[in-house]
Parts: C-alpha cells; structure tokens; sequence
C-alpha cells in the first residue's frame, strides 16, 4: 500500500451548546505518511486526545473528512468503523483501560479471539516475553503496578500487528528507564517493522525519540517541525 497513513482534512470537533462551544479541534489539516514517528505536543486542553481518538475511529468530526490509509472513516457506520479499529489500529490509552476480571496474558490475546485467530496464547506471550512481562503473565491488572500494566496495554496494542500505533500519553505512568525501554521499543517497532506511530505526550524524553514534532494549541497546530 502506498500514500499516507493518515490525512486528518479541516478536522473540527466542538463540545458543548452553539452558545458556549469549546472547539477542541478547529480547522486542523494533517497528513502523515506510512512509517512516521509522530509526537503532538501542547498544554493540557489543546486538544492532543481529541486528534488521537478521531485519528483512530473513536470518536467522530463535528466538520471535516478522517482518510485512513486513503479511506474516509468519518462517515462509516458504527460497525465498520469497529472493524477497522480492530484490524488496523492499536491503541494505547492513558487510563490502560485493561479488563481487571482477565489475566495479563487474557487481556493481551483477547483481541486475536476477536478476530478469530490461531495460537493466540503463544503470540500474546511472545508480546509479553518483548516487554519484559512473560513472568507475570497470569496476573491480573490490579495485582500489577501501573508501569507493569502499562506494558501489558502496549502488549495488547501491538500484538495484532497494527498499521499504525496511536499512544495517548505512554509515559505518564513509567519510571524513566521504563520510558526509555519503551521508547526504544517503539522505535524498533517503527523501524524493523514500519509501524506508524503518533504518540500525545508532555515528556521530554518521548519528545526526543520522535522524528517528528506537532503542536497543539486551542485546537490547532501552531508548529510541525523534523527532527
Ligand atoms: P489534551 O489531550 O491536549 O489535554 P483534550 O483533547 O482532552 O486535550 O481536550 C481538548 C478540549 O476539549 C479541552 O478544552 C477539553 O476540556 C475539551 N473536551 C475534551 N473532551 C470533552 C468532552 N467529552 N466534553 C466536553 N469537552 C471536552
Ligand atoms: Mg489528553
């Protein structure tokens, strides 16, 4: 496949009454091409969630088009827009967002069962066993401590092998050597298997092992530069 991964088309999203709207997005135009390292940047409130969750389906555009991988989702049924989630796009959430009935190694497989898949034990632990997490695998989240479960979200965000990884904030729950082992995960994920990467972060260290840096102000990008 070929052309952009992402192409966000004057994205807006507005919360509230007409009277009083917030704009989280107002007017954004983003392209990102296959491969990229992407980190948004900007205070609290400018809207870096509300760009990942529409970039990944979650939520929708009040005005403006989403094309994924060159398809435009902003307007696809519920269903479809599930589908695509599941087999397209890994997701790491802020809150990890993990199933506290299920098991590490439970949480990380379930997605495979979902899509119907073989041998989803032995992927789900090989996922674990890269980060480091294969001993405590049969443990449930609350029996992890939260850089432990933030590992496990990774696991289950990459195991299906996504296009395109979105991370809302990575590193907010991990020490600083388990965001640099993090980070240089992602980068070798970004680079041996050229998986798409956009990541929202406040951290300096996830900052500097992007290759590309966009910020976010009041809804709206006011710097998009290289590393
Ligand atoms: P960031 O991730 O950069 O901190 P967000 O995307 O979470 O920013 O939020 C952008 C703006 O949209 C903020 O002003 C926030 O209060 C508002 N916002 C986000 N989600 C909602 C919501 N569900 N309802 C109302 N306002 C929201
Ligand atoms: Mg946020």
């Amino acid at each position: 496949m070929t052309g952009p991964i992402l192409q966000l088309e004057r994205v807006s999203r507005r919360y509230g009454s007409d009277a009083l709207p917030v704009r989280a997005l107002d007017d954004v135009s983003l392209t990102v091409e296959r491969g990229e390292f992407l980190c948004l940047v900007g205070p609290s409130g400018s809207g870096k969630s509300t760009l990942l969750n529409i970039a990944g389906g979650l939520d929708r555009p009040s005005s403006g088009r989403v094309l994924l991988e060159g398809q435009d989702i902003s307007t696809l049924p519920e269903h479809r827009l599930a589908d695509i989630r599941l087999r397209r796009i890994g997701f790491v959430f802020q809150a990890f967002n993990l199933l506290p009935v299920l098991s590490a190694v439970e949480n990380v497989e379930f997605m495979l069962q979902l899509r119907g898949e073989p041998d989803v034990r032995a992927r789900a632990l090989a996922m674990l066993e890269l980060l480091d997490m294969a001993t405590l695998a049969n443990r449930r989240p609350a029996q992890l401590s939260g850089g432990q479960q933030q590992r496990v979200a990774i696991a289950r965000a990459l195991v299906g092998d996504p296009v395109l990884l979105l991370a809302d904030e990575p590193s907010a729950n991990l020490d600083s050597q388990a965001t640099e082992n993090l980070l240089a995960l992602l980068r070798r994920l970004n680079d041996e298997r050229g998986i798409s990467i956009i990541t929202a972060t406040h951290d300096p260290l996830v900052m500097r092992h992007a290759r590309r840096l966009v910020t976010l102000r009041d809804g709206q990008i006011v710097a998009d530069t290289l590393s």
